[in-house]
């Protein structure tokens, strides 16, 4: 039977680090979160950021404009907050609105304002091994083996998925750890024969019972980053939690698992910013 990693114990963990590694500072960390349109999921998402940010005494100002609003109308507000001294984190909740060009929106960010690092220069920072900030998701990924004490070093450690914001930098964080990393993708002919080899299998797809306990090798970490709505409309992960789990040495619920995490680790990318700001 594996150990249900518990992402929702450790996310209040590292937000409690995060609001007292914030008190000595001379101003509270600003967090600006830019909300296009009305997408009821990123609304959702928002609100817990905000949430977030009010526990850990950081403050946040939300933006939040209509769907039809122009590229350059969007470009003038990042460049005012890039040089608003109050605002050490610029998010801009995704997906944008049809019509407005994403890559530019985010590459407009300041590298130092972007806490979920995903500006290029960041990215590169990244994959040299040199982080400015460290990708939210994977690195909440990368806080529960720490707190759990599963080494990296030398596992097989198979990444499902290679998208920019989890896949990629998932197994750039894992390779820094010295894993050898395996990534799979929709054109990876036989998963099963990867996955079986992993001794940490991280899955970032987003496909409903992907996963299953014959593609898992006996104690094994399994990692589901994913979050599915299944037939019933239940939040779950890519994993097949019932049959995977006795299988599993550690593994990690949806929800409850990568979820909170990726939460907090954006309030620890905002102090990092606000200490560098400040020059503490
Ligand atoms: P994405 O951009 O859609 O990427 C999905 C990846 O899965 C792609 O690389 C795709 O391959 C690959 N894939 C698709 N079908 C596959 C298959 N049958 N076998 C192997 N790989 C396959 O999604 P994402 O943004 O990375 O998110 C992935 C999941 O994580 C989603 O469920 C999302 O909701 C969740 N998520 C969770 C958090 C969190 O905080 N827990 C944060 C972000 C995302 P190709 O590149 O070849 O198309």
């Amino acid at each position: 039977m594996a150990v249900r990693i518990d992402g929702k114990a450790l996310a209040a963990k590292v937000k409690a680090r995060a609001a007292e590694g914030a008190k000595d500072l001379p101003r509270k960390p600003g967090l600006a979160v830019i909300l296009v349109g009305d997408n009821q999921a990123s609304r959702v998402y928002v609100t817990g950021k905000e949430k977030d940010c009010t526990e850990c005494g950081f403050l946040s100002f939300e933006h939040k404009l209509p769907a039809e609003t122009g590229q350059e109308e969007l470009l003038a507000l990042i460049d005012r907050l890039n040089r608003d001294e109050a605002v050490d984190g610029i998010l801009v909740q995704l997906p944008l609105p049809k019509g407005l060009d994403e890559d530019q929106v985010l590459n407009a960010i300041r590298p130092d304002k972007d806490v979920d690092c995903f500006h290029p220069f960041n990215v590169g920072r990244l994959v040299i091994g040199d982080p400015v900030f460290l990708p939210c998701t994977p690195a909440g990924v990368m806080e529960m083996l720490k707190e759990y004490d599963i080494p990296v070093a030398g596992k097989h450690c198979v990444v499902l998925g290679r998208s920019n914001i989890v896949g990629k930098p998932m197994g750039a964080l894992l390779l820094q750890q010295s894993g050898t990393v395996t990534t799979c993708h929709s054109r990876t002919p036989d998963l099963a024969s990867f996955t079986r080899q992993a001794d940490i299998l991280v899955s970032a797809v987003g496909r409903v019972g992907l996963v299953t306990a014959d593609m898992v090798k006996e104690g094994a970490v399994v990692i589901d980053v994913a979050m599915n709505r299944n037939a019933e409309g239940k939040l779950c992960g890519d994993v097949d939690y019932a049959s995977v789990e006795p299988k599993a040495s550690y593994i990690t619920p949806v929800p409850g698992g990568v979820g909170p995490m990726t939460r907090a680790m954006l309030m620890e990318n905002l102090l990092a910013a606000a200490r560098r700001h400040q020059g503490c």
